[in-house]
């Protein structure tokens, strides 16, 4: 499909494949960060339980323990949905609702708590809100815009009132979580930089190795498989076949004095004849066949499951195609071929050919544009 692509579909391609990357790893991240988010507000709750009133503890809870609860449904239908549906455009908007709501929750939570406690508190809250925005540095390290938005939700509320507070002491928490926000801005964009490359030069790695391993196994001019790719899959055929009994035929072809084609209108109206017969065989074969060009003008064709009749049919329709095929000169194309089955045990794909081409040697001695049974 893409092998033939242009380089901006290839691109575009990638792009895309780069952008679910990060949509998976987002949520195979997220399972730790509901749970840690959810685990922080209980502990931050247990420790503030006597020095605060309770029913701002409880609705905070409450609230948080609605969204948590949300953001699991998300993640659980995420992962049982069939993967093509887990696309960026369906589920990074889902995403960034249900984040914005917790972290929303969280962060005005804490500037509650803050509000209504004494010092101790509020370095305790801070102190808590910075772990979130960490957590969130980790959680979220493939979207930088997510990381940035859950600590403006979850720091900043709590840093700006103690910056706006009389004492030093709280205006000195202020200026050293906003500097603490400063560098986690800088780090994020190398970290989210970084994932992006390696993301993309996974996927650049894997259409390369996709592209060179089609090259080598492709004959370049016909588009069938080449020699090697051609016995290679061959031979798997060939042992299925022999071990559930089926029946199983080859098939030769050699186009008839395809020298003259060369010499009289030059090697590449000879190319275009090969190029033609590579898309006629190409056309004819099932998927379970196996077809290949062996070598210059010759191709080679196994039938999987097919009984020697059928195979002298497809033969025959093979031969009679390549008749057809109009071309600039005007004697017209024609090819021989050789059909053998095979028909004792210990015969291998090799002896299986030979006979074919043996077959195939028959239907040139006599006469040419012929399909001989061997
Ligand atoms: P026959 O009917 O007996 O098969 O005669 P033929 O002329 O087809 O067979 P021969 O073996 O004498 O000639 C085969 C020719 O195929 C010779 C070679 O130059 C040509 N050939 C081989 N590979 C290619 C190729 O990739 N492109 C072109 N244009 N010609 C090729
Ligand atoms: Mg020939
Ligand atoms: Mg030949």
């Amino acid at each position: 499909m893409y092998l033939h692509d242009s380089q901006p579909a290839r691109e575009a391609l990638i792009q895309a494949q780069v952008r679910n990357d990060r949509l998976q790893l987002l949520f195979r991240q997220s399972f730790f960060s509901v749970f840690g988010s959810a685990l922080a507000a209980a502990m931050l709750s247990w420790i503030c339980w006597e020095r605060l009133e309770h029913s701002l503890i409880l609705g905070w809870l409450g609230l948080l323990g609605a969204s948590t609860t949300l953001r699991l449904i998300m993640l659980i239908t995420y992962f049982r949905v069939p993967e093509t549906a887990r696309t960026p455009e369906r589920w990074e908007t889902t995403y960034w609702a249900t984040l914005v709501l917790s972290a929303g929750i969280w962060g005005s939570g804490a500037l509650a708590l803050m509000q209504a406690g004494d010092l101790l508190i509020q370095t305790l809250v801070l102190l808590f809100a910075v772990g979130m925005s960490v957590s969130a540095v980790s959680c979220y390290s493939a979207y930088r815009s997510m990381t940035l938005v859950s600590i403006a939700l979850v720091l900043m509320p709590c840093s700006i009132w103690l910056l706006l507070q009389p004492h030093t002491a709280q205006q000195g928490m202020a200026v050293a979580s906003l500097i603490f926000a400063g560098f986690v801005v800088s780090a994020t964009r190398k970290l989210c930089q970084a994932m992006e490359r390696a993301f993309r030069l996974s996927r650049e790695m894997e259409h390369a190795h996709r592209i060179a391993a089609h090259a080598a196994q492709t004959d370049e001019l016909t588009g069938l498989q080449n020699r090697r790719a051609f016995f290679h899959r061959a031979e798997g055929v060939y042992e299925t076949c022999k071990q559930a009994h089926l029946p199983l035929c080859a098939l030769m072809l050699d186009i008839d004095h395809f020298k003259r084609i060369n010499d009289c209108h030059g090697h590449q109206a000879g190319d275009e004849v090969l190029r033609q017969i590579g898309s006629v065989i190409r056309q004819s074969v099932r998927d379970a066949d196996v077809s290949g060009r062996l070598g210059g003008e010759e191709f080679a064709l196994l039938l999987a499951n097919t009984p020697i009749e059928v195979a002298r049919v497809i033969a025959e329709r093979l031969r009679s195609a390549i008749a057809d095929i109009t071309c600039q000169h005007q004697e017209g194309v024609t090819a021989s071929l050789g059909v053998a089955a095979l028909n004792h045990l210990d015969q291998d794909l090799h002896g299986l050919l030979a006979l074919a081409d043996k077959a195939l040697f028959r239907a040139k001695a006599s006469g040419r544009n012929q399909t001989a049974v061997g």
